[in-house]
């Protein structure tokens, strides 16, 4: 275990302003509050906090974050509070102890439906200092080097995951690449050791083979270069078990074939000699095509350079080269970390890290981010997808969310006034699936209203619960209408005056606080206007009431008489469900409803779930195949909004000798429309090539029988 003394000279030796005494504090209280703790490995708790110290030494990090690592989990695992640390150690670093602290606890929930809420913590924390993810990372670290000491397979299989899945991929964005390699092959030790162990001993077999190849190329490529007058620094190193397994998962390459193993990093003192390097490799070996790649003037959104080649090399092995300037180098091996550091020179003064700033920035603007997600794995978010606004922000939705999700996500108005969208920059129809990372921006209109359409492809609460609300609002105005037409048409029909006044004062008969609540009842059925009248003539009751009945056209039901189904009782009224518009072809069942006769439902419908404990209601009956009736089937189109699209998709239909009965427009964007059209068919053979047909027509986006 590194000393007290250890650490602070190491630290003072990047840092010569850290606080010393600071850092000896930290170190003696860390040290008392886990007193005799002991890890699983039987050490002593406290060698801990002082490797995961250590391990931030390595990157020079400031002072604030090496006493952060000492301090990380004394508040979580000891009596400590966050109030001692306040008090002893400042705000600064009560903040990034808090920081840690929480992420630890976010973590140490394991239920599955919570990580995608901790995963936007995660980030979330991440973004407003970056040193919390610094010291969690390498807090990480140390208990990956430590795991074989943890007795529980299911323990160390469920963190390595987590390590391959979010915290290796974490380290390789911040660019800090030696972390990420050992964070992955520690993982990759408990997660397939099998695999793991066929890797390496391919690699001893390799190396027994051609001998120390690894010192020949050293001692071959450095005089090579020092003939042409270039100074530079050669290292070979094996690559780990882990990123070759990966090679051989990607490229689908078999194990005989696996032959690069060993990579090789040339640092030389300019950008011109990077160039003249790559050319004198390039001329002393065979380089294998497609795999050079130019970092230097493309360089990585982590801010890594280089230049990648790979060429046959001695023994026919083939071999990676990396040829990079010294700065690049730092910036490789420490992470974005280095690169400010050593381009400000600077760093006696105490000040706040500019690269840390530098970095965030880095993190929440300059890069897509979508990159960013991609690199941490998220399939372990199966039922989440991550979208992001066009300024970046975050929303998490559940799977099968589309555009109006998102827009509700963001707020409520956004999705009422919702009337377009751009996925990634494209126009794309309301309905579309999200995709994890896809860019979202909502495009709105004052004069939008939420179409009820949408309900039927929202998958969020929050979505269909505004829509819904909308709706009935919507439906209730036309009601309210609707009812007073009634009314005022009953009235004139009786010779009286239609009088609003006269209605308000009798209100009370009907037990109703409005007269739109009367209105409303009268346009859905509930009252007649007859009962108006009469409420307010009293002395009409004993009249004649014409227009009591079917006042309400839309509560009319569609009846049949030439009746092409077997299996009914004789005499008995039937009707088509308007829910699944059965055609003859589809397997149906009809439901028998008192006073109403017996309706016909294809046998997958969902409306048969409510009469699934009534099998009394239920009528075995089949299509009779002879007749020659005609039936209306309903398909719901989404179509480009374009001069003549229409009459395409008509003429489509009429091909098919499809009669459009009915079409309406259910959602209208700049670029899309939605429409239900009412086909009359003689089968669903018929309508099944006319929605083949629509298909396979350019306009249109997508055809679907509408069953809901
Ligand atoms: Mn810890």
């Amino acid at each position: 275990m590194m000393r007290q003394y250890d650490l602070v000279e190491r630290v003072k030796s990047y840092d010569p302003a850290a606080d010393e005494d600071a850092l000896n504090r930290a170190y003696v209280f860390s040290m008392k509050a886990h007193g005799a703790q002991l890890r699983e490995s039987g050490d002593s708790y406290f060698s801990h906090p002082v490797e995961v110290a250590g391990i931030l030494s390595d990157k020079k990090l400031d002072c604030d974050s090496i006493i952060t690592g000492l301090l990380h989990d004394t508040v979580e695992d000891t009596v400590a509070t966050m109030d001692d640390i306040n008090r002893l150690f400042g705000p600064d670093v009560a903040r990034l102890v808090d920081g840690v602290t929480k992420l630890s606890q976010i973590e140490s929930q394991s239920d599955q439906t919570k990580q995608a809420e901790n995963f936007r913590k995660l980030l979330l924390a991440m973004s407003e200092d970056i040193r919390v993810l610094l010291v969690k990372l390498a807090d990480r670290l140390h208990n990956m080097r430590t795991l074989h000491h943890v007795g529980r397979l299911e323990k160390r299989r469920r963190i390595s995951r987590e390590t391959m899945d979010i915290y290796a991929p974490l380290a390789e964005r911040i660019g800090i690449r030696d972390w990420k390699d050992e964070l992955e092959d520690l993982a990759f030790v408990e997660l397939n050791p099998d695999g793991r162990l066929s890797i390496i001993n391919r690699l001893d077999f390799l190396r027994n083979r051609g001998g120390d190849l690894i010192s020949l190329v050293m001692d071959e490529l450095t005089g090579t270069l020092k003939k042409k007058g270039i100074r530079s620094m050669v290292s070979g190193r094996e690559k780990t078990p882990y990123s070759v397994w990966r090679k051989m998962q990607r490229k689908n390459i078999g194990f005989e074939q696996l032959s690069d193993i060993m990579a090789f990093r040339v640092v030389v003192e300019s950008v011109e000699q990077c160039y003249q390097t790559l050319g004198v490799i390039h001329s002393r070996y065979q380089m294998i095509p497609g795999r050079f790649k130019d970092y230097i003037s493309i360089q990585k959104p982590n801010g890594y350079k280089s230049l990648h080649t790979s060429v046959i090399g001695p023994e026919n092995q083939r071999i990676e080269m990396q040829i990079r300037t010294r700065d690049m180098h730092e910036v490789a091996e420490l992470g974005v970390a280095a690169h400010w550091l050593y381009k400000q020179g600077n760093y006696t003064e105490g000040k706040q890290y500019q690269w840390l700033r530098e970095l965030l920035e880095i993190l929440e603007h300059a890069d897509a981010p979508e990159e960013f997600l991609e690199h941490t794995k998220l399939e372990m978010f199966a039922d989440q997808v991550f979208c992001f606004s066009p300024k970046g922000d975050l929303q998490s939705l559940p799977r099968g969310s589309t555009p109006v999700d998102f827009a509700y996500a963001v707020h409520t108005e956004v999705g009422n006034t919702c009337v377009g969208a751009k996925i990634n920059g494209r126009i794309a129809p309301l309905r579309t699936q999200l995709n994890n990372g896809d860019q979202v921006e909502i495009l709105t209109s004052k004069t939008q209203n939420p179409s009820p359409a949408w309900e039927g492809f929202v998958s969020t609460g929050k979505a269909r619960a505004c829509i819904r609300r909308y709706v009935r609002s919507q439906q209730r105005k036309e009601y309210i209408s609707l009812g007073r037409e009634i009314t005022e048409k009953t009235f004139r029909q009786h010779g009286h005056e239609f009088r609003l006044k006269a209605i308000k004062a009798v209100l009370k008969q009907f037990v109703l606080g409005s007269t739109d609540d009367v209105f409303f009842d009268v346009g859905r059925g509930q009252l007649t206007g007859f009962d108006v009248l009469i409420a307010v003539y009293p002395e009409m009751k004993n009249g004649a009431n014409p227009v009591a009945q079917a006042v309400n056209p839309r509560l009319g039901g569609d009846s049949d008489n030439a009746v092409p189904i077997r299996g009914l009782i004789p005499g008995m009224a039937v009707h088509y469900a308007e829910c699944c518009h059965p055609l003859p072809g589809d397997r149906i069942v009809g439901i028998v409803i008192t006073g109403k006769g017996v309706t016909i439902h294809t046998i997958d419908c969902e409306t048969l779930e409510n009469f699934t404990n009534m099998p009394e209601r239920w009528l075995d009956v089949a299509w009779d195949v002879d007749s020659a009736t005609t039936h209306v089937g309903r398909i719901r189109i989404v179509l480009a909004n374009e001069p003549g699209s229409l009459a395409n998709l008509t003429t489509v239909i009429g091909r098919n000798s499809g009669n459009i009965t009915n079409l309406k427009i259910t959602d209208r964007s700049a670029d899309f429309f939605e429409l239900l059209v009412d086909i009359e068919v003689s089968d669903v053979k018929q309508l099944t090539n006319i929605v083949a047909g629509l298909r396979a027509t350019p306009e249109v986006n997508s055809v679907d029988r509408d069953q809901h």
